[in-house]
């Protein structure tokens, strides 16, 4: 058996009424054996001394093949992210371009304390491509819910052309290599978008999806397509909300409406800096809470903005606050608190996030039996040091340079700083992956046409 000791460290279990303390975390193969002050083990120690020891982060919307794309769209609104990225790029990509790009963005979430991913991946085009982003994240080490896109992809397979097409492909890998729920890479189901396809697509997706036992996400943008949906009350009426789907961009969903989405026991993911960069409206972070759900976190698009997971919950805590200050301003008082505290923001991007993806009880906090995924956040930097609060210390100051240690399933991925998978090859095979795409979409039109592209809804 393979023993780790992760010693002396301030604990954050995120376990209901825990509370920080100093701790030892012992783990046995992929298990979490116990946390608990002075354990005494024969096993390899790592050192915690002056870290903030953690659950590791869930992300729970993250496009993560186009890490070969990053900064491409960091002028675009939503629309030109469309046409760039979703019809353009995407055509033009190999499933190399898949697998490498899934490498080098799941490396990007791991160096920065997340260590698992829901994988929304609307580049399949081919069965080639899924396998080659499944291959991709296998690599990298990280934990994983793959989530199969249904949209279509300009140029793909004939096969993948109707919503039976993909769920063939859906039930092939769940009867294949994701046979799984236990596994690091587990499989679940991207639906399309509602104002693209019609409720009666959207149906045969999503209960295919769970007669396979599958689970799935969607995005609940409708409201800014050229013919306005309000998927909510759609998905309602035909009777398609659950507690299986993750919701994701819900910034126009009305108290009423979020409401409905937490009595389904469904999940809202907020992309914090991409639904403000890409003019999504407002992040719905605190409306979320308020409706009696628990909001969630994901990086979206590194297209546009960071694949730091800290970076979004720390920047919808501070538009939650600004909002819900503005508000009492206007109406000439000034706040007596600043909701939501910070340690609901880690509660989200740990625990809740493992919640949306119904991994709970093996992931998103430290407790004896759980999966081991752990963090190390160093405390006694530059800019951490001294601690008061550690959840503000994260929360507040840590960036991806402050992630000492990443371990995930008991496999140590990132230590004393740096990748232990290394970053060099990767780089190399990613910068020749653009030079591919950049060339192929340039002889199509660039990745910005003019005109731009039509949108076919
Ligand atoms: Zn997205």
């Amino acid at each position: 058996m393979n023993r780790v000791l992760v010693k002396g460290g301030t604990v954050l279990t995120m376990e209901p009424g825990d509370r920080p303390r100093l701790a030892d975390v012992l783990i046995e193969d992929d298990v979490i054996a116990a946390v608990e002050p002075g354990i005494q083990a024969d096993a390899d120690v790592i050192d915690a001394t002056g870290t903030i020891v953690l659950p590791g982060l869930v992300d729970t919307h993250r496009h993560v093949w186009q890490a070969g794309l990053r900064g491409l769209t960091g002028d675009s609104v939503l629309k030109d992210y469309f046409r760039s990225i979703r019809f353009q790029a995407s055509a033009m990509y190999r499933p190399e371009d898949i697998r490498v790009g899934n490498l080098a963005g799941m490396l990007e979430a791991i160096d920065a304390g997340v260590t698992t991913v829901l994988d929304f991946c609307h580049a399949v085009s081919t069965a080639e491509h899924a396998d080659a982003a499944i291959e991709g994240s296998l690599e990298s080490g990280i934990r994983t819910q793959f989530a199969l896109g249904f949209s279509d992809v300009p140029g793909q397979d004939a096969s993948l052309a109707s919503a039976e097409g993909r769920l063939a492909l859906a039930a092939k890998l769940r009867e294949g290599r994701l046979a799984s729920d236990d596994a690091l890479v587990t499989l679940g189901i991207a639906l399309s978008d509602l104002p693209e396809v019609g409720i009666d697509r959207i149906r045969t997706e999503l209960t295919g999806a769970r007669r396979l036992g599958l689970r799935s996400t969607t995005n609940g943008l409708a409201i800014l397509f050229h013919e306005p949906v309000d998927d909510l009350a759609v998905f309602d009426e035909a009777g398609l909300l659950g507690p299986d789907l993750v919701w994701v961009h819900l910034n126009y969903a009305t108290a009423e409406q979020l409401r409905m989405v937490a009595d389904s026991g469904g999940s809202v993911a907020t992309c914090t800096e991409a639904e403000m960069a890409m003019g999504m409206g407002r992040p719905a972070t605190e409306r979320v809470l308020e409706a009696g759900g628990h909001c969630t976190f994901g990086c979206d698009v590194t297209t546009s903005v960071s694949g730091s997971l800290l970076q979004q919950a720390r920047t919808a805590m501070q538009v939650g606050r600004l909002l819900a200050a503005d508000e009492g301003m206007a109406a000439g008082r000034a706040p007596e608190s600043v909701p939501p505290s910070c340690e609901t923001m880690l509660r989200a991007a740990t625990i809740w996030g493992a919640e949306a993806l119904g991994q709970s009880a093996r992931i998103g906090s430290l407790r004896a039996g759980k999966q081991a995924d752990v963090i190390l956040v160093r405390a006694d930097a530059v800019n951490t040091a001294p601690v008061h609060d550690p959840y503000a210390t994260v929360i507040t100051q840590a960036h991806p340079g402050n992630i000492d240690t990443v371990i995930i399933a008991g496999e140590v991925r990132k230590r004393a700083g740096a990748l232990t998978a290394g970053w060099g090859p990767v780089r190399e095979a990613l910068e020749s992956s653009k030079e591919y795409v950049a060339a192929t979409v340039e002889k199509n039109g660039g990745f910005f046409p003019d005109p731009p592209l039509y949108l076919p809804w």
